[in-house]
């Protein structure tokens, strides 16, 4: 058995562990991450790409934004396309400034993992069987093995940051939670491909045969979805009707859609769910762990660095000063901001979907609502306020 002691344990490698582990080091406070995939695992796995200011800022402050101000591309507005109109929202104009950031998700793992290697401040990979106890009696615990060597970390508190699928949520009393959940009646299927964006904004297509969206990682590289339903199999989907499909939902006069090479494609369900309180005792939830939105506004990555800045300056204050005021606020604090985004996840999703089960009333409202945010500066307005995050105290606050 080896056993070690740390102040904060945090479970899971994913944006909102590893962020967190590294505004910890900054604030000179001591941390162990305990991860059960490899790291080569972590750093492939192509999830989300939009970063509002709020998580930007939070990478520079955490000494891991080099590589994301040189490749990062800033986008000012997207593009809203329905009924074989394209329709431009300029949210830079419309928030004073406020801009979002193309860069993916892997890449900042892939940042993350490189400064906390280069400091030498703990991870385990790979770890098997991982599971928590004291929680109850303020002893916390992570276990572990690896190697076939049991584990035990030790710790002050328990960040559970390891997604949807996690152990952490789990680790809190039965029934000691409320769980939220809505489930959609469609998915994503996402590919990526190996061509310049045939657009300079993202562009979110409402159409008859179903939602699709351009997105992309870099200059060279597209990533692109259409709505599909949540039992159709990536089997059915050959990349000839992928593109079929994307050309015919995006369609609009004078544009033209490049196809490229698709060097990944997936299949990803959607729904909204939260469970609160995120914290019991002294183990505390964060990201998707604790929330899960639909991708439309682009939330999940923002939200769970949202969640992770409060937790790191909570634990900040308490080491420095004892107050454990910011960690009895966490919760509160964080559930304020996720909840507006929860909103507006839903709402970009029931605008841009197409439901199979929505009667032709529903359709005319649907139609309404797009026309009304092209036409109207103020619902535009808050579209683009959405879109680019609130700040965290601009949420938080009552
Ligand atoms: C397929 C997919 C596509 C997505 N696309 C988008 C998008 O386009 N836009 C957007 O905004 N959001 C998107 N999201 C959501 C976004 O990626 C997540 O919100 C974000 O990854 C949350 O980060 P996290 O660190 O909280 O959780 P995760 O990224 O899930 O990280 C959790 C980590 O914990 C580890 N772990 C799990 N169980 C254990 C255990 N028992 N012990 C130890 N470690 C464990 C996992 O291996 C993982 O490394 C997508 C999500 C998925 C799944």
């Amino acid at each position: 058995m080896n056993v070690e002691r740390t102040k904060v344990a945090i479970v899971g490698a994913g944006p909102s562990g590893l962020l967190l582990g590294r505004l910890l080091e900054r604030h000179g406070i001591e941390n162990v991450i305990i991860e059960n995939r490899s790291r080569e695992y972590c750093e492939s796995r192509i999830r989300a790409g939009i970063l509002e200011q709020v998580t930007r800022d939070a990478l520079t402050e955490a000494g891991v934004a080099d590589r994301l101000e040189r490749e990062g591309m800033v986008h000012g507005g997207i593009y809203l396309n329905f009924n074989g109109q394209r329709h431009h929202i300029p949210m830079d104009e419309l928030t004073g400034g406020r801009c979002v950031t193309v860069y993916g998700q892997s890449e900042i793992v892939k940042d993350l993992f490189a400064a906390r290697e280069a400091t030498g401040a703990p991870i385990v990979f790979e770890a098997e069987d991982v599971s928590l106890d004291g929680i109850d009696n303020d002893e916390p615990v992570v276990r572990y093995r690896l190697g076939g060597v049991e584990h035990e970390v030790h710790a002050d508190y328990i960040a559970g940051c390891d997604g949807f699928h996690g152990i952490s949520r789990d680790a809190m009393p039965d029934g000691y939670q409320q769980l939220y959940l809505r489930e959609y009646p469609f998915a994503w299927l996402g590919i990526m491909a190996s061509v310049a964006p045939s657009t300079d904004e993202l562009i979110y297509a409402q159409h008859p045969n179903g939602f699709a969206l351009h997105s992309m990682r870099s200059a060279s590289v597209s990533r692109l979805y259409i709505q599909v339903d949540p039992n159709d199999d990536i089997a059915n989907w050959s990349d000839a009707r992928i593109w079929e499909q994307l050309h015919i939902r995006m369609a609009t006069d004078g544009w033209t859609l490049h196809e490229g090479p698709v060097t990944e494609k997936s299949i990803l369900p959607m729904r909204s769910f939260v469970a609160t309180p995120m914290r019991y005792r002294s183990l505390f939830l964060a990201g998707d762990a604790a929330h899960i939105v639909p991708p439309a506004g682009a939330k999940g990555l923002n939200l769970a660095a949202a969640d992770v800045i409060v937790l790191a300056h909570a634990l900040a204050d308490r080491y420095s000063s004892g107050s454990e005021t910011g960690l009895d606020e966490y919760s509160d604090r964080c559930l304020r901001r996720i909840w507006r985004a929860q909103h507006f996840s839903w709402w970009m999703t029931q605008m841009l979907h197409t439901n199979p089960s929505e009667d032709a009333y529903g359709q005319q409202l649907q139609r309404s609502q797009l026309e009304y945010v092209c036409s109207s500066t103020a619902a535009a307005k808050s579209l683009a306020e959405n879109y680019v995050g609130l700040a965290i105290e601009q949420a938080v606050s009552a």
